[in-house]
């Protein structure tokens, strides 16, 4: 079990009724007005952490996680760069919009929850990468897939590899910025099939947060 505490501080200008509960990993601060949704928080960053720790990747800087109702773009998750603040959907908000996303469509909505944790929390993790262009959207969002897929269970992550076709042929040019925005389950899709040929992923990753691997590229 978790230990939380209730802390008087606030984090941030915060909904009626929200608190901020500390994590025993004493990382994740988490905002919501339900104590029982602050341990979920806490139980599904534990298993974040221990999924960078198990490849030695850092842990993120301390950061916090606000459950929400709403957010833009059929999102589910947010992570704000540069703030150490993630926004999370809630878990009846996730189920109303789970449905329409064609990629995750098939996850029960607590995983699904908890995945999308660890997407973000990865992203708090790339975001302690120096980037050598305008922006690295491309290789913090593989990142980010590639700890969510990884965290999946196998019925689960099954969902999803059923729908590459395996007569496609993954490119390393085809992880762009240009395909996450035009079509991001195209992107995620081919992220993992990028990924999952990979011999060593620990050090691939390792290499992304080092800097030494980049998919992004100067914009002409
Ligand atoms: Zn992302």
């Amino acid at each position: 079990m978790h230990r939380i505490i209730v802390s008087t501080v606030s984090l941030w200008a915060s909904a009626l009724g929200a608190e901020t509960f500390v994590c025993d990993n004493n990382i994740v601060k988490v905002e919501t007005a339900s104590p029982d949704l602050a341990q979920t928080v806490c139980t599904h960053t534990d298993t974040a952490l221990a999924q960078f720790r198990s490849c030695n990747l850092p842990d993120p800087f301390p950061l916090g996680i606000e459950a929400v109702n709403s957010l833009e773009n059929n999102c589910l998750g947010l992570f704000h760069c540069g703030e150490n603040r993630i926004e999370v959907l809630a878990p009846d908000a996730m189920t109303a919009l789970r449905l329409k996303q064609s990629l995750f469509n098939a996850i029960p909505t607590d995983r699904l929850f908890a995945s999308v944790i660890l997407h973000e929390m990865a992203h708090a993790l790339y975001d302690q990468t120096p980037c050598p262009f305008d922006d690295c959207v491309a290789t913090s969002e593989y990142f980010a897939y590639t700890q969510q897929l990884s965290g999946l269970l196998p019925q689960d992550l099954a969902t999803i590899e059923n729908q590459i076709d395996p007569e496609h042929e993954v490119s390393r040019d085809s992880i762009n910025a240009m395909i996450l925005l035009m079509a991001p389950d195209r992107f995620t899709l081919n992220a993992w099939e990028h990924f999952s040929q990979l011999e060593d992923s620990c050090s691939y990753w390792r290499g992304i947060l080092h800097g030494q691997i980049v998919f992004d590229r100067v914009h002409p």
